[in-house]
């Protein structure tokens, strides 16, 4: 469960609100499309949920891990717990380059878990047959297609068993049946009890998964409900203006 309180951001030297109150919170098994017009900080807002961005108010608490502002800029032990509880699925994958599928899996099992090889190993096997690459487990970031890759991410984000999953918009480099297969997997993670936030501007994807859909506006919560209500029956004239350019 992540319970986000009266978040506020605004970046070094900026006078804009990125976030100007944003209140929400998220509990097992939900996932939750989180939209909204480019720039209205949907990706501020997943790295301060992760403690990669500083905040100037407000606070986020995922199960007995609080953070409070000013904490992300520091490598405290509250950062680190936050961190563990919640994985983070880069829109560019940020994957190790000079390591394999498996070398990038069980690279934090190992040294920040601080399991064995074999345990490490076994562990990253297992993740990369969930996520349906286990045939490409010796292969390089380089020989590895779009699609492959961000399953790569997205198992080697679950090796650190997190509570919560944040998606970075996880369709924009892929084709239409690889949105498909990542629609399969992380429905198939959402039923194991995961907790999905996934930032998107495909409103398929957002109906086909998500059980909830958040609209960002001005840095705070501008409606929500389930995707097809937001989708058909929008209450603001914002969401639908919103809704009629990027549909
Ligand atoms: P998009 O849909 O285009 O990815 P977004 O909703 O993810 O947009 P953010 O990346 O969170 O938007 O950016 C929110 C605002 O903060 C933008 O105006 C952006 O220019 C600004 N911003 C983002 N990162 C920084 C930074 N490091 N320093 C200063 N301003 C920043
Ligand atoms: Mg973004």
């Amino acid at each position: 469960m992540i319970e986000v309180k009266d978040l506020c951001k605004r970046y070094e030297g900026e006078g804009r609100w990125v976030l100007d109150g944003f209140s929400a919170s998220f509990a097992p098994g939900e996932v939750v499309a989180l939209v909204g017009p480019s720039g209205c900080g949907k990706s501020t807002l997943l790295r301060c949920l992760n403690g990669l961005e500083p905040f100037d108010s407000g606070h986020i608490r995922v199960g007995d891990a609080v953070l409070e502002p000013g904490a992300a800029s520091k490598s405290g032990a509250m950062v680190s717990s936050i961190r563990r509880r919640v994985g983070f699925v880069f829109q560019q994958w940020h994957l190790f380059a000079h390591r394999t599928a498996l070398g990038n899996v069980i690279e934090a099992p190992r040294f920040v878990r601080g399991l064995d090889v074999k345990t490490a190993t076994e562990l990253g096997r297992v993740l990369l047959e969930k996520v349906g690459l286990e045939h490409r487990a010796g292969a390089y970031p380089s020989e590895l297609s779009g699609g492959e890759q961000q399953r790569v991410a997205i198992a080697r984000a679950l090796a650190m068993e997190p509570e919560v999953l944040l998606l970075d918009e996880p369709t924009s480099a892929l084709d239409p049946e690889r949105v498909g297969e990542l629609v399969a997997l992380l429905s198939r993670l959402r039923d194991d009890g995961l907790t999905l936030v996934a930032v998107t501007h495909e409103m398929r994807f957002a109906r086909e998964l998500a059980t909830r859909m958040l609209v960002l506006h001005g840095g705070r919560v501008l409606e929500e409900g389930p995707p097809e209500q937001v989708l058909e029956r929008p209450r603001h004239e914002r969401t639908r203006a919103f809704l009629g350019l990027e549909r």
